[in-house]
């Protein structure tokens, strides 16, 4: 079916069902969360065809960067939920001190309500579904905003979305600015958003007139650190090319510049050359009709990379080609400086810039010279270079050894620092942003005797006593 928009009466008139749908709490049995739960993993698996094509067809990925960061992480992430919510929602006994002991203090997972999660082009699936998997887990019911530069991909979610899942609980709403705007008027009870710092300040403000808690997932500049002489320099090229190659660098956990010991320059550039000719032998290269590289979202996009080609005063060293207006080849840009056009935003794109620096102390003061990034990788076999960079700066995550995505290992939180955003996911730590923990005390009239000191009129007596947590001896150290 063609791209549609959703009108403002449809969203507005779901948005009304999906709020009844939570007060007549028809999401809370957790039979039903477990039935919704899994027929999202069906709707995946058994369209994964169909909905590879629209990945293909919105972003030119091989069927290979649909299945490994998208379809697996929302397929497997949706049947550990659904395997996991008797855990996660099993009400927590905290220990308390012995003379409340008779309180039956009690924390419970309570969904917030109704939730908007919205999301980005780059990868439209994973960033839209991981967040919902955490809202259907909670209790919660949801609208789903996918970006409108994905009208394939965006529009199969909307056509499956009804034939799969509970309409009057969870939706897909389509359109651009005017529809997520008249989405950010309405009230909601949480909102998700995946995206840019720049609209990632509107969502937030918008949120900030209902006091409505946000989580943004924001992107950046993160970088790494090729440790040359601890480290396997050919393997880190290999596995650093591979990251930045995947959508055709348009990822927010993209490698975005590289530090190298000046020294070591050169052959971290070799080691490049290397890693390219084995990922594309063919005659030219990635922009070669047998290259399974994807491709850049549109001629705007383009413009603006080869744009920033033409302002560096860093060298190419390798690539620099693009074709048409979609297509450009993974290109290594040497001598970078920190005032270079290639260093002022995230590039999102194929461009590897290398910042020579002198040594490690000066990578990571380039780093903390910079806002936080998402993601920083360093290269190394080294316990001292690992620990420095743990110690002495700060990022959503640190990888050591790859440029992989952790989007998929569902035990560990992802999300940003500072600029890269706020709130973290994945796993359980989804179904968290969309539970209020609810604290319960039950104080018995049974022990009204211990209480008597707290009432009017106050003694020295009862000062004395009720002093006691305020007089505790704190330890010497
Ligand atoms: P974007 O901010 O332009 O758009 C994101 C969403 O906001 C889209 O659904 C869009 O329709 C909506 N939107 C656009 N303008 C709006 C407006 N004025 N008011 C309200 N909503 C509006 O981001 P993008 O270009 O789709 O995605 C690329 C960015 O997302 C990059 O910065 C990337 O790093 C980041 N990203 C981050 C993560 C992460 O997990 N941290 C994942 C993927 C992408």
């Amino acid at each position: 079916m063609a791209f549609k928009n959703t009108t403002i009466e449809d969203i507005q008139s779901g948005y009304a069902e999906l709020r009844k749908s939570f007060q007549d709490k028809k999401t809370l049995p957790l039979e039903f969360r477990r039935a919704q739960l899994l027929q999202l993993a069906r709707l995946f698996q058994e369209n994964t065809v169909g909905l590879s094509d629209a990945l293909h067809a919105d972003l030119g990925r091989h069927k290979l960067e649909a299945s490994l960061p998208e379809m697996g992480p929302i397929i497997s992430g949706a049947v550990r939920a659904a395997e996991s919510l008797e855990e996660w929602n099993k009400p927590e006994k905290p220990a308390v001190e012995e003379w409340r002991s008779s309180w039956d203090a009690t924390i419970y997972a309570r969904p917030k309500g109704l939730i908007l999660i919205i999301g980005p082009w780059n990868y439209p699936y994973v960033t839209t579904m991981l967040p919902l998997i955490g809202a259907i887990a909670a209790g919660c019911t949801a609208i789903v905003k996918p970006s409108e530069f994905n009208p394939a991909c965006a529009q199969l979610l909307a056509d499956l979305f009804p034939k799969y899942l509970d309409a009057s609980a969870y939706r897909i709403v389509n359109g651009a600015v005017s529809e997520t705007t008249a989405l950010l008027d309405l009230k909601w009870d949480h909102i998700f958003f995946t995206g840019s710092g720049r609209i990632g300040r509107v969502v937030a403000a918008a949120a900030a007139k209902n006091v409505t808690p946000v989580t943004l997932e924001l992107g950046g500049k993160s970088p790494v650190f090729i440790d040359a002489d601890n480290t396997d320099v050919e393997l880190a090229a290999k596995r650093i090319l591979w990251g930045k190659q995947q959508n055709a660098g348009q990822i927010c956990v993209a490698p975005d510049y590289i530090l190298v010991p000046r020294a070591q320059q050169d052959a971290v550039v070799a080691a490049f050359k290397k890693a390219y000719q084995t990922f594309w032998p063919h005659p030219k290269g990635a922009l070669d009709p047998l290259s399974e590289m994807g491709t850049i979202l549109n001629p705007h996009h383009h413009a603006r990379l080869t744009e920033l080609l033409g302002r560096t005063q860093g060298t190419i060293a390798h690539g620099g080609n693009s074709e048409g207006t979609k297509r450009i080849e993974p290109t290594v840009v040497t001598d970078v400086k920190l005032d270079d056009a290639l260093m002022e935003d995230e590039l999102f794109g194929p461009i590897i810039p290398i910042v020579p620096v002198d040594d490690r102390q000066e990578a990571i003061q380039v780093i903390q010279g910079r806002s936080v990034p998402l993601v920083i990788y360093v290269f190394t076999d080294s316990e001292e270079t690992k620990n420095k960079f743990f110690e002495n700066t700060n990022s959503g995550t640190l990888v050591l050894n790859d440029t992989v995505a952790q989007l998929g290992v569902h035990e560990i939180p992802f999300g940003g620092q500072g600029e890269s955003g706020y709130g973290s996911y994945s796993g359980k730590y989804s179904f968290e942003i969309f539970v209020n923990r609810r604290s319960y005390i039950n104080v018995p009239p049974a022990f009204e005797p211990y209480l008597g000191y707290r009432y009017p009129p106050y003694t020295e007596e009862a000062f004395q006593a009720l002093s006691a947590p305020a007089n505790i001896k704190i330890p010497d150290h």
